[in-house]
C-alpha cells in the first residue's frame, strides 16, 4: 500500500503487451489521502459477485462488511454477475433466478442500502454486451490468455476453455468501465486481476486519443479470512459454513461441530487458543476483546470446557447476526420488493452505461 498521491492516468505511447509488463508493480493501492485527491469522477466504486446462491459468514466478513462501509463514503455499483456465472455454469441455469434473488436478499440483509448503493443484475444491461464486443476488438489475445483471473478459473475447470470464458477478463473490465468506476475493492491476492482492466482502459484512450476512461484503481481491503467450521476453506460444498440465512438455533448447532485445539483431548487438559484454529479465530472475529481474553485464559487453565466455549461463541455470532436476520426476514417476506430494487438499480446503472457506450461509439467514429 502506498500513501503517495495518484498521478492522473497516463496515455502510454506503447501500451504494455506482455504479461511481465503487466505485473502488479505499477499498481498503486489507495489510501484515504490519495483517494481524496482523485477527481470526483474517479471515486465511484464497482464490485460484483457471481450468483451462487445463499451467502455465508465468510462472504460477509470478507466482502459484504466492506461494501457496507464503502457505501457510506462513495457512490457504489454492486452487480450480480449472472453472465459471469454462465461462463462456467452455462448448462446449469435452473436455479439461476433463485440464486440471484437469494444473493440480493443476503446483500440487503448484510446492510447494503439500495438508497445509497446501486444494486443490479449484469444481464439487465445490454450495453455491457456491446461494449464487450468493442473491447474485444482492441484487446490483444495474449493479454487475455495470460490473465491471472482466467488462469485461476481454467485451473478449476474440468473441460475445454469456452470462448465465453476466454473473454472473462474483458467482461470484467466492461463491468468496471461501463459504469466508469475508478475504484475496485480487492484483496492483496487479486491485485494482478485488475491489471488487464487498467491496460484496456489505457489502450482504448491511447488508440482513440481520448481520456474517456480512468484506469481503475484497487482499493485494497485487509479482511480476515474466516475458515470453515471443519478447518477447511468455508464453502457450501464442504458443508462447513454458517449462512446469513441460518437461524440462531441452526447457528448454535453448527458451531457445536467446530473443530478445537486437537491437543485438548480431555476436559481437564489445558488448551492453547493459538492451536484452536476455528473456534478461537471466530472469537477474534465476533467477540469483544475482553471476551476473547477470558476465553483464552479459561482455555489455558482448563476452567472452561470446549462445548461451553462454543455455546458462548454462538451467542456472540448470533448477536452480530441479529440485525441481519431482521432485515433478511423483512425482505424475504416480500421478494417482489427485492426484484423491484434490482430492476430500479438496473435502470440507474443502464443510464450510465448507455452514456458510456454513446461516448465510446463517438470516439470510435462508429455509425
Ligand atoms: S476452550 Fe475454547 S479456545 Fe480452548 S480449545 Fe476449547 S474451544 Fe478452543
Amino acid at each position: 500500500m502506498t500513501d503517495s498521491l495518484i498521478d492522473p492516468p497516463q496515455i502510454s505511447e506503447h501500451p504494455a503487451e506482455s504479461e511481465a509488463e503487466r505485473s502488479t508493480e505499477g499498481i498503486q493501492t489507495e489510501t484515504l489521502q490519495s483517494i481524496q485527491a482523485l477527481p470526483a469522477t474517479a471515486k465511484t466504486v464497482m464490485s460484483g459477485m457471481r450468483p451462487t446462491g445463499k451467502l455465508h459468514l465468510g462472504h460477509y466478513m470478507g466482502v459484504l462488511r466492506n461494501w457496507v462501509s464503502l457505501q457510506e463514503q462513495y457512490p457504489c455499483f454492486f452487480m450480480v454477475a449472472d453472465w459471469h456465472a454462465l461462463t462456467t455454469k452455462y448448462d446449469d441455469t435452473d436455479s439461476l433466478k433463485d440464486n440471484i434473488l437469494d444473493m440480493a436478499l443476503d446483500w440487503l440483509a448484510a446492510g447494503i442500502d439500495p438508497g445509497k448503493s446501486t444494486m443490479y443484475v449484469q444481464s439487465a444491461i445490454p450495453e455491457e454486451a456491446e461494449l464487450h464486443l468493442l473491447f474485444s476488438m482492441i484487446t490483444p489475445a495474449k493479454w487475455v490468455q495470460t490473465d491471472p483471473t482466467l488462469k485461476d478459473m481454467v485451473a478449476m475447470l474440468h473441460e475445454d476453455l469456452s470462448y465465453g470464458l476466454l473473454g472473462y477478463p474483458i467482461l470484467q473490465t466492461v463491468d468496471i468501465l461501463c459504469v466508469r468506476a475508478g475504484l475496485v475493492p480487492v484483496g492483496k491476492d487479486q491485485l494482478a486481476h485488475l491489471e488487464i482492466s487498467r491496460d484496456i482502459a489505457r489502450r482504448f484512450n491511447h488508440i482513440y486519443k481520448t481520456d474517456l476512461f480512468v484506469e481503475p484503481r484497487p482499493l485494497l481491503t485487509e479482511t480476515p479470512l474466516l475458515i470453515g467450521l471443519d478447518g477447511r476453506k468455508m464453502g457450501k460444498s464442504y458443508n462447513n459454513a454458517i449462512f446469513l440465512s441460518d437461524s440462531a438455533d441452526e447457528t448454535l448447532k453448527k458451531v457445536k461441530t467446530a473443530i478445537t485445539d486437537p491437543a485438548r483431548v480431555k476436559r481437564t487438559d489445558p488448551g492453547d487458543p493459538q492451536n484452536c484454529e476455528v473456534v478461537y479465530k471466530y472469537y477474534e472475529a465476533f467477540a469483544p476483546l475482553a471476551a476473547q481474553n477470558l476465553a483464552a485464559e479459561e482455555c489455558r487453565t482448563a476452567t472452561r470446557g470446549c462445548m461451553d466455549c462454543k455455546k458462548t461463541l454462538a451467542e456472540f455470532i448470533n448477536e452480530a447476526m441479529a440485525p441481519m436476520r431482521e432485515r433478511r426476514a423483512l425482505y424475504a417476506s416480500d421478494r417482489a420488493q427485492v426484484e423491484q430494487i434490482l430492476r430500479e438499480g438496473g435502470e440507474k446503472a443502464r443510464e450510465t452505461c448507455q452514456e458510456t457506450l454513446r461516448k465510446v461509439k463517438d470516439v470510435m467514429k462508429l455509425f
